[in-house]
């Protein structure tokens, strides 16, 4: 082989390899759309070191809303943040809180793929799941709209998981806001497929407008959506706690 050919060999393999390992790094960070995003690992948090507390048997589905071709609410301003990557930024930070604590989780996506609502219902059903939750942010045309809301689904006849629902929704509300230090929006009821259909108790969290300047700035932060995160699981901690008594 010409030595030429040898370095133009050599330059593409060097290429490849850089390229092979760059893409193969999760993005555990929200970033810009399209933006490469240097990846490191998420300090250990000081619940770890704590005893995980004695919780019933339990597995949460943790649903990033969004994904794929969906990219769900957008900031307003460029560069253009997505719904997407936050949320499963989230139930991925979620997921590990609640690992600490010896509870099951099953995520329903864990990479920028595109599932139906009704997929993801299937999912949480296929994985035997005892409670759904699903991540998203906000957006609205006022940028002035700002804070945190739980949805639960109310069919009208306050059944059990009507009720249940609605008691998570509190338990997860409250911790969060106790976190963020956020506005507060409430519970409220919503009619999204996600909640409706499913059969176990569950709850649409939305955690902040990205339409939102100023709180767009706080979401761009890990620690701030750590501290979203961990109202989220200490939430639904709350709310197991209450059906192990
Ligand atoms: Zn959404």
């Amino acid at each position: 082989m010409k030595l030429r050919n040898i370095l133009f060999v050599t330059t593409c393999a060097l290429l490849l390899t850089g390229c092979s390992s760059h893409t193969q790094a999760p993005c555990y960070y929200v970033c810009p759309d399209q933006t490469p995003t240097p990846v490191t690992a998420p300090r250990k948090q000081k619940v770890a070191a704590r005893k995980p507390a004695p919780l019933p048997k339990t597995v949460i589905a943790l649903d990033a809303g969004h994904g794929g071709k969906d990219f769900g609410a957008q900031s307003l301003d460029k560069p253009t943040y997505s719904e997407k990557n936050f949320n499963l930024t989230t139930v991925r930070m979620v997921e590990t809180f609640l690992k600490k604590k010896n509870v099951r989780t099953s995520l329903i996506r864990d990479d920028d793929t595109f599932y139906t609502l009704d997929e993801r219902v299937a999912m949480t059903e296929d994985a035997k799941a005892d409670l759904f939750v699903s991540v998203h942010y906000n957006a609205a045309p006022s940028r002035k709209a700002q804070g945190i809301e739980v949805y639960y689904y109310d069919d009208g006849d306050s059944d059990v998981r009507t009720q249940e629902s609605k008691a998570l929704a509190k338990a997860v509300l409250d911790r969060v806001i106790t976190a963020t230090g956020a506005k507060s929006r409430g519970i409220k009821h919503g009619n999204y497929a996600v909640i409706r259909k499913n059969k176990v108790p569950a709850i649409l969290v939305e955690g902040g407008f990205l339409s939102n300047s100023e709180e767009l700035e706080k979401l761009k932060d890990p620690a701030y959506l750590k501290k979203v995160s961990w109202g989220i699981t200490q939430g639904i901690e709350d709310y197991l706690k209450t059906k192990a008594q």
